[in-house]
């Protein structure tokens, strides 16, 4: 199987990203006790990660460097090099010839016919790299264009240098994710211009949000592809399709054929103009309205015993910060048998742990009619054999109903975990937000999830600075998150996004209030956080080991059920007990020993 090159940041999110053992380092250097030297085997010794330390037991190290298996893939650590987003006009263009940006305007958004002439002419597979950025949304649809591309023939590289095509599949979410995406936009350009690849692709968010820019801007590159468009990838990679007879169950629907159903609460979103591109320059007049399906080629790309399956695509709620309708669509989920079928032939693959993704995964199945679908679906996958944990990520406040509790507490292989971004608590912000609800109606979901799913653990997120946002609704939201006791809580600051609603709301919070407000929330869960840890010392429960830590070689790390992937804090493990190693993808039974503010340090006990 091949390993892909894939980079996947998700700085905006704050998650971490590794896959298979494979871990894309990050910039900080780990530094390591100098005590801890000489390197003793059976000592105890201290690892300073980052603003703490951590006992670990120097017989581990060293460790052997992780092999990618089935669906792993390898990563680069880019070169940084820093654009502002707004430079894409004009600096950039002078990069390229000026006849190229001619013929670019002609380009529609897949392949010349000259290109894919070449690729005839090309005896050896086309070998593709690419880059994934954002959401595990955005990663799935990585993984399905590759999967495409992959059964057409291409090899998937994770080396830059030796790649014929480069793809990078871009987030558009807010300021700091265009940034990163342009950013590696560039970087990608670089190694087309200096080296041996001889096209560009940009797929993504933000293709839907500035497609002509993009295509005017950077002439390096050849073709763009829409969040709708993924069964373009191969025209735009200059890639032939492969020949399928028309009965075949590999065939790749295409956005006309697939079906799609609508909420009639999208559909009057719609006539309010809840999704207009209007304005938005080069933004192709039909919303995206793809959704793959379990026979659509998929090439995994994160740790072999974990997958994401995406149920549903698009949004239809009126969020005011929020343009993900707009590039995404309106809300529209996959067949119950679809959802099904591909976590049982993943399941059958070796996938222990399924995470099931969406813009809001409580909406699913209410544009086919089914009331409480979530609930239905989860009970459902719980049956699949072999499936130890599942979960659900992303839920709206307002459809965590009695049913969708009961499913969780009830089955055992359903983690009890649940993540609902509440985004404020004060009830002003919230109306101003267009989303509802307040601390007290939010207080009041909790207990009642505490109360049916004990031991649930609980992760939301907020936005700091919301235009209108006083000085006492942010003491508010404080209050509540000290109230509500949150297991991890992400904080992120607010972003004025061009084709929001919030985007013409007056009011707007100073940026410096707007960062000190964020830093502060994070303060107050920190300490929240420390306690929650401490008191898990001496527990033991199910870890899934992942492999090396990602901050240093000298201890390993995993998640326990209450762990979603990429996201949440990790154990690091620093005592292997009975074992001389470990094998990433394993599940063990660990004892917690030490507890820091966000991770815990366990030894394996079976
Ligand atoms: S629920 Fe709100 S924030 Fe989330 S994708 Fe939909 S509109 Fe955006």
């Amino acid at each position: 199987m091949p390993s892909a090159l894939i980079l996947v940041r998700n700085c905006v999110r704050g998650r971490r990203s590794m896959f298979n053992g494979t871990v894309l380092r990050r910039k900080f250097a780990v530094q390591l006790d100098e005590r801890f030297a000489d390197g003793d085997f059976g000592r105890r010794k201290t690892v300073k990660l980052r603003k703490r330390r951590v006992t670990h037991c120097t017989r581990m190290s060293p460790l052997p460097l992780l092999p990618s298996g089935p669906g792993g893939v390898g990563g680069i650590a880019s070169r940084r090099t820093r654009h502002r987003f707004d430079d894409i006009t004009g600096a950039v263009a002078t990069k390229g010839d000026a006849g190229r940006i001619d013929r670019m305007k002609d380009v529609k958004s897949v392949a010349t016919s000259e290109s894919a002439t070449e690729t005839v002419r090309r005896t050896a597979p086309t070998r593709v790299g690419f880059v994934s950025l954002g959401c595990p949304k955005n990663l799935v649809d990585s993984e399905v264009m590759m999967g495409i591309l992959a059964r057409a023939g291409a090899t998937i590289t994770a080396d830059a240098e030796s790649a014929d095509v480069l793809v990078v599949n871009t987030c558009s979410f807010i300021d700091k994710a265009k940034q990163e995406s342009v950013d590696a936009i560039l970087e990608m350009a670089r190694h087309k211009t200096e080296g041996k690849a001889t096209r560009l692709v940009v797929a993504g968010c933000m293709v839907e949000r500035y497609r002509d820019e993009i295509r005017r801007n950077i002439p390096e590159v050849d073709a763009v592809v829409g969040t709708g468009e993924l069964e373009q990838i191969l025209l735009a990679a200059g890639i032939v399709a492969p020949r399928v007879e028309p009965n075949s169950p590999f065939r790749i629907l295409t956005s006309v054929e697939a079906m799609v159903s609508h909420r009639p609460e999208g559909d009057a979103r719609e006539r309010q103009g809840r999704f207009s591109r209007d304005g938005w320059d080069g933004a192709i007049a039909d919303l995206p309205n793809y959704l793959y399906d379990e026979t659509t080629p998929r090439l995994r790309t994160t740790a072999k015993a974990s997958a994401y399956v995406k149920i549903a695509e698009g949004c239809d709620h009126p969020c005011g910060f929020c343009i993900i309708p707009q590039l995404r669509g309106k809300f529209r989920s996959r067949r119950f048998e679809s959802v099904v079928a591909e976590a049982e032939r993943l399941v059958a693959e070796g996938v222990e742990e399924i995470t099931l993704i969406g813009q809001d995964t409580t909406c699913y199945g209410e544009d086919f009619g089914m009331k409480d679908g979530l609930a239905q679906l989860l009970d459902r996958l719980a049956r699949v054999e072999g499936l130890r944990w599942l979960r659900f990520l992303y839920a709206y406040p307002n459809k965590v109903t009695p049913r969708l509790l009961d499913t969780i507490a009830r089955n055992e292989n359903i983690c009890k975990y649940l993540d609902v971004p509440l985004q404020h608590a004060a009830p002003d912000v919230l109306k101003r937000m267009k989303r509802g609800g307040g601390a007290e109606i939010f207080l009041k979901m909790i207990e009642r999830v505490r109360a049916t799913v004990p031991e649930v653990t609980l992760r939301t997120s907020f936005i700091a600075g919301f235009p209108g946002e006083t000085e006492n609704d942010f003491n508010l939201l404080q209050d509540f998150v000290e109230e509500a006791r949150f297991d991890w809580l992400g904080v992120f600051e607010y972003s004025d996004e061009e084709g929001s609603a919030a985007y013409a709301l007056d009011e707007k919070v100073p940026r410096r209030t707007i960062a000190a407000r964020q830093r502060k929330l994070m303060r107050k869960q920190r300490g929240i956080s420390r306690r929650a840890r401490a008191a898990q010392v001496g527990r033991i429960f199910d870890v899934l080991v992942e492999g090396e830590s990602e901050e240093t070689p000298l201890l390993w790390q995993g998640r326990g059920a209450m762990h979603a992937p990429e996201i949440d804090g990790k154990i690091l493990i620093n005592d292997f007990g009975p074992y001389p190693t470990l094998l990433p993808g394993t599940f063990h039974r660990c004892e917690v020993t030490e507890a820091h503010d966000y991770d815990l340090v366990a030894r394996i006990v079976s």
